[in-house]
């Protein structure tokens, strides 16, 4: 059995989908998705945001760069686990010897404990994506804080630890989320790269992005759930080798 509807449209955090069943796929609103995602961008982009004031940070101050200096970059995956893309990218970063974070979604985190315990054994780190991925920011603060309660809670069942990092879908914290997040221990991990993978743009187009877009110290965004990643896979293979030739370390985030 299919974990997806073949050709399920994809987004850059597309909405979550039960995941143990197929659901017919949603053409409509797509369209609206992506322009949304763009505005969410635009917007968290800090170039015009008061709040952008320190360095590596954008809006409400989410860091979106590595700190300090030097040819590192850390490589983020959203939306998943997934049965199969995750264990895939697994098996490329075991191959160069790489560490990522995995910003899982709960509700596809609750059923996968293996494969969370597989992610946090190969040295990766779990970050916490909420769990049925809403805009944080528009819902009521009390259930923006349960999205993310529940899904630290099932990381933490089956791993051990809570995760100590969140990164709301599409970047879009608020003043009262922010605050939920740092209650449940968690510091907000934004990013300065993004693939573009969601899209689906060809394995070319994806390693061009990162590839012309790694500078030191990026935070790059891809994605293992939400859709086929097929294309992030083999771009992650083509990709890896060249950054670490370039001197690039590959990462993980500080904690706070
Ligand atoms: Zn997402």
């Amino acid at each position: 059995m299919s974990y997806e509807t073949s050709g399920t449209p994809s987004g850059p955090c597309p909405p979550r989908r039960p995941p143990r069943r197929l659901v017919a796929g949603v053409a409509a609103g797509l369209g609206l998705i992506a322009l949304n995602r763009h505005l969410v961008a635009s917007a968290s982009a800090g170039a015009d945001d008061p709040a952008a004031t320190r360095e590596g940070t954008g809006a409400h101050g989410v860091r979106e760069t590595l700190p300090g200096t030097g040819r590192r970059l850390a490589l983020t995956f959203d939306d998943g686990p997934h049965p199969a893309y995750t264990r895939e990218i697994l098996a490329v970063l075991r191959a160069h010897g790489v560490r990522a974070t995995f910003f899982v979604a709960g509700e596809n985190a609750e059923w996968q404990p293996a494969l969370l315990r597989a992610i946090a054994d190969e040295g990766h780190l779990i970050g916490n994506h909420t769990w049925s991925h809403p805009r944080l920011d528009r819902l009521p603060p009390a259930d923006a804080r349960d999205e993310l309660a529940r899904t630290s809670d099932a990381v933490a069942r089956a791993v051990g630890t809570p995760p100590v990092l969140a990164r709301a879908p599409y970047g879009a914290w608020s003043a009262d989320t922010l605050r939920a997040a740092r209650e449940l221990g968690m510091a907000p991990l934004g990013w300065s790269l993004d693939t573009d993978d969601w899209a689906r743009p060809g394995t070319t187009a994806i390693s061009r992005t990162l590839l012309d877009g790694a500078r030191p110290g990026a935070i790059v965004l891809a994605h293992d759930g939400g859709g086929d990643r097929t294309q992030t896979v083999a771009a992650l293979g083509y990709c890896l080798p060249r950054l670490l030739d370039r001197g690039y370390a590959l990462v993980l985030p500080p904690a706070g």
